[in-house]
């Protein structure tokens, strides 16, 4: 959505095509970080973003079962706003699609299911589509794959995926949230359980992370003994638990850790989780998409403009943000292994069982972690100006 969006606004006619027919998933995570919020004002929707509902979270806390103790800060950071904004990522990309077609220039096709890459003397000239109306042929200059980790179009090209592994997968629920509820913890990690609460205002959205490929043994002891452990981690839980009714109100989400050799092809670039599907430790995937997005940009739409592009402008674009992708996932997979997994086989990580001594020590620690959440490594701004009709300036006029 934020390419498509940044395309059509540099004046490129752009079609953006997305399989559902609404937006309405709710596996994606809901984090707008401090870097993107840099962008919306940079675009001038800034102010008119934070007039829908969300929620401002300065820290992030964990619940380590027997202490609470601060694992990110936000309010060190050299940006406007210095909090991650809580969203359902539903309203977020609604909230762009509404201002992308501001520009006249994009396209948006709903229920459009790219199936198969058009190819031209070994160029990808565009993209067939399923379509309620059935099969449309879109043909480009340039095609982006940003279909996510299970990306149809990245697997046409041959691209050649490597596999990093997570120990882990995440069962997806909602339970209801009561005014009294306690809402300065975002993590819990108890008696080797790890469990993550994401306010959604009427509920919380609930991640309770498994061993990986263990839901059926899961579900073998049966859907009480799976509330109980819901209490036992979150206590305030219990409650609601039975809120459970079956299995179905549990949804099983796979977590999956890997990248491409090579992003692109002649004609077709990769971006997001399609270059490099990123673990959901941190909350720092959607960051990374959208500062590919921001990168390819602001490096192939002058190109596109003046009938230039040549594979070497994709290649700076994977050259520009691959070590960031790089560096993060090699963060993620630290954790996963040193903290994660040991907590899922063993019962506890020593490195946690350390963090509330070094926490006293070092007060400030939980900056870093603030920095690399809130701006990533490589934080990118838009320098592509607006083209066409429509078009708001950084003062969101
Ligand atoms: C359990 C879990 C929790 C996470 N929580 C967070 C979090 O809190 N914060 C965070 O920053 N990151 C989080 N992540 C990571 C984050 O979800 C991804 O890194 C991020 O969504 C990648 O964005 P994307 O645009 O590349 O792909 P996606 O968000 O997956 O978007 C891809 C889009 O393409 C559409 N699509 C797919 N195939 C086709 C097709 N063939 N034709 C047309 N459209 C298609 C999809 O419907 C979707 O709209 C989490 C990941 C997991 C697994």
């Amino acid at each position: 959505m934020m390419a498509g969006l940044l395309f059509a606004r540099a004046g490129i006619r752009t079609v953006l095509l997305e399989k559902h027919a609404d937006f309405l998933r709710d596996f994606r995570g809901d984090t707008i970080h401090p870097s993107t919020l840099d962008v919306m004002a940079e675009l001038g929707f800034l102010e008119a973003f934070l007039k829908h509902p969300h929620q401002e979270v300065t820290t992030l806390a964990g619940n380590l079962g027997d202490q609470v103790v601060t694992v990110a800060d936000f309010t060190h950071l050299p940006t406007r706003c210095k909090f991650v904004a809580f969203m359902p990522q539903w309203d977020f990309l609604n909230f762009l699609a509404d201002e992308a077609k501001r520009f006249g220039t994009l396209d948006l096709r709903m229920q459009a299911s790219a199936k198969e890459l058009l190819w031209e003397g070994g160029r990808v000239a565009g993209v067939r589509a399923q379509t309620a109306e059935g099969t449309l042929e879109i043909r480009a200059d340039l095609t982006i794959a940003a279909d996510g980790r299970e990306s149809v179009v990245r697997k046409e090209a041959g691209l050649e995926v490597v596999e990093l592994g997570a120990p882990m997968d995440v069962l997806w629920l909602r339970l209801t949230k009561r005014s009294d509820d306690p809402h300065e913890t975002f993590g819990y990690i108890r008696d080797g359980r790890i469990m993550a609460l994401i306010d959604r205002g009427e509920y919380w959205q609930c991640a309770y992370v498994i061993p990986k490929g263990t839901l059926a043994q899961l579900r073998e002891r049966g859907l009480g003994e799976f509330r109980r452990q819901i209490g036992e981690i979150v206590p305030f839980l219990t409650d609601r638990a039975d809120e459970l009714r079956t299995w179905d109100d549990v949804k099983l989400l796979t977590v999956r850790v890997n990248r491409l050799r090579r992003w692109y092809r002649p004609g077709l670039l990769c971006i997001g989780d399609a270059a490099h599907a990123m673990s959901p430790i941190g909350g720092v995937g959607i960051n990374l998409a959208i500062q590919d997005a921001i990168a390819a940009s602001n490096i192939l739409a002058p190109k596109i403009l003046d009938g230039t592009l040549s594979i070497r402008d994709l290649r700076a674009v994977q050259r520009r943000r691959e070590m960031a992708a790089k560096l993060t996932q090699a963060l993620q997979l630290f954790i996963q292994s040193k903290v994660i997994g040991k907590v899922l086989v063993n019962g506890r990580a020593p490195l946690l069982g350390r963090l509330p001594g070094l926490l006293r020590w070092l007060p400030f620690l939980p900056r870093i972690p603030g920095h690399l959440v809130g701006l990533g490594f490589r934080p990118e701004h838009v320098s592509t100006s607006p083209r066409s009709f429509g078009a708001r300036d950084a003062n969101g006029t």
